[in-house]
């Protein structure tokens, strides 16, 4: 059991994402988690269907990641990066040049998501530093997210995210209209109309382009036609404008590719990679780029890349994540993400004919139901935990992006248990 006086200290004292310090939302206590189930300090077990926000992959307490954490740990936690160098990185390294899009050799170990679109946005500035031009502007798709650091917000959407809030602080970039093309839609090429207008307009100033390949996540889960990356890398090139890919949620095949760029075949200068990176173990996140862009900044006026975080390439982090890397590359991930996106688009498409729902939509191992009225947070997450499923829906989403080890009747039971959700008023909000 979880002792009342813990929970209490925790809403007085902990701040949870994105929660008032005033009036917290409950949290419910973990006691343990085990492959796709997670389970209360009650005793409750509860089906996990957000891969604890994209990250836990192979789902919990596997024993060959807990093996290469317990084997590291016996070597060496931590040192420091700067001057010194180890195993678990170099491993890490290689295994992520196998795998990433071609072009891509040069690696910056960064500590979250977040840090590693800044790293992204730095690099960008410091490659054209070495230019006769100044180019510090991004351009970026409206509906994005990149993160909660300052250069990581100003690049997310501003109307669906924080910029009015942090106005006159956040560098203003520019914005193309969301994409309204879907990924099985037939491609209209009036899409990249905007694209090309401001790539025409604005291409002397744009550091680069930086999206969410595929899939927009946090901004509103939209999954959109891949001829648009094409036409992205295209006009990135013509116009000498770096792209920037943030892979951090798609990364590693949830999407069923191994990376959704992919799905356009195409590779982007400078690749962020986090989340799933250490099968949902550890925080660690990647920047990956080309020859290129590092010997571009190594030429420019600082002489080499300007950031160098304490725990940069922290050796247990890079053990598991080598060895989530090696789980992958055995490649039964593929199946398990072709069976769970049969699956969800069997068992979500009928959700379509609830008149609070107002768009269903699959790929990969994401499934996603927009409703049309928002959700009513502690009560939809109080009837998900005693349906015995962990969903965290947000505003009018309610999504499924399970590990990919999921049993085909736990699967059955979430999307169950959404069908049941969507149906029910009293769980929503009137707006
Ligand atoms: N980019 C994308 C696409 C993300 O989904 C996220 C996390 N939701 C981030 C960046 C930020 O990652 P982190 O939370 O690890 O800082």
């Amino acid at each position: 059991m979880f002792p009342t006086e813990d929970s209490e200290f925790d809403r007085q004292h902990l701040w949870h994402p994105y929660t008032s310090m005033l009036d917290p939302l409950p949290c419910y206590p973990v006691a343990s988690a085990q492959d796709c189930c997670i389970t209360l300090a009650d005793g409750q077990t509860l089906i996990e269907g957000m891969s604890s926000w994209w990250a836990a992959i192979h789902g919990y307490n596997h024993p060959r990641l807990n093996q290469a954490l317990t084997d590291q740990i016996a070597k060496v936690s931590h040192v420091m990066f700067g001057g010194l160098t180890h195993n678990p990185a170099v491993t890490l390294g290689r295994a992520l040049l196998d795998i990433v899009p071609p072009g891509l050799t040069k690696i910056f170990l960064a500590d979250s998501g977040s840090v590693s679109v800044e790293v992204a946005m730095k690099m960008a500035v410091q490659y054209w530093s070495g230019h006769t031009q100044t180019k510090q502007q991004f351009l970026t798709l409206r509906g994005g997210y990149h993160g909660d650091t300052y250069a990581a917000m100003s690049v997310c959407d501003p109307d669906n995210s924080m910029h009015s809030l942090w106005k006159g602080y956040l560098p203003e970039h520019l914005f193309v209209p969301m994409p309204k093309c879907r990924f099985e839609d037939v491609w209209e090429e009036s899409e990249a109309d905007a694209l090309r207008a401001a790539f025409a307009e604005h291409h002397a100033s744009l550091a680069a382009v930086i999206l969410e390949p595929i899939v927009q996540g946090a901004g509103g889960m939209r999954f959109y036609h891949p001829q648009l990356l094409k036409r992205v890398r295209e006009l990135c090139d013509q116009y000498d404008v770096l792209l920037i890919a943030d892979e951090i949620a798609t990364g590693f095949g949830r999407t069923g590719k191994m990376f959704a760029c992919e799905h356009a075949e195409i590779s982007p200068d400078i690749l962020c990679v986090g989340k799933g990176l250490t099968g949902g173990t550890l925080t660690l996140a990647a920047t990956i780029t080309t020859d290129r862009v590092a010997e571009g900044i190594s030429r420019s006026p600082a002489g080499c890349f300007m950031h160098g975080p304490t725990f940069m390439g922290n050796p247990l982090a890079c053990a598991v994540a080598t060895e989530s890397l090696r789980i992958l590359a055995e490649g039964k991930w593929q199946q398990q993400v072709q069976a769970i996106e049969q699956q969800l688009k069997a068992g979500l498409a009928p959700l379509i004919d609830y008149p609070n729902v107002k768009d269903v939509r699959v790929l990969g191992a994401i499934g996603v139901v927009e409703c049309h009225h928002p959700v009513a947070m502690a009560e939809i997450q109080a009837f998900f935990v005693k349906s015995g499923v962990w969903i965290r829906p947000f505003g009018k989403l309610i999504y499924l992006m399970p590990p990919y080890i999921i049993a085909e009747h736990q699967l059955a039971r979430l999307i169950a248990v959404i069908t049941e959700a969507v149906g029910q008023e009293a769980l929503f909000l009137a707006e």
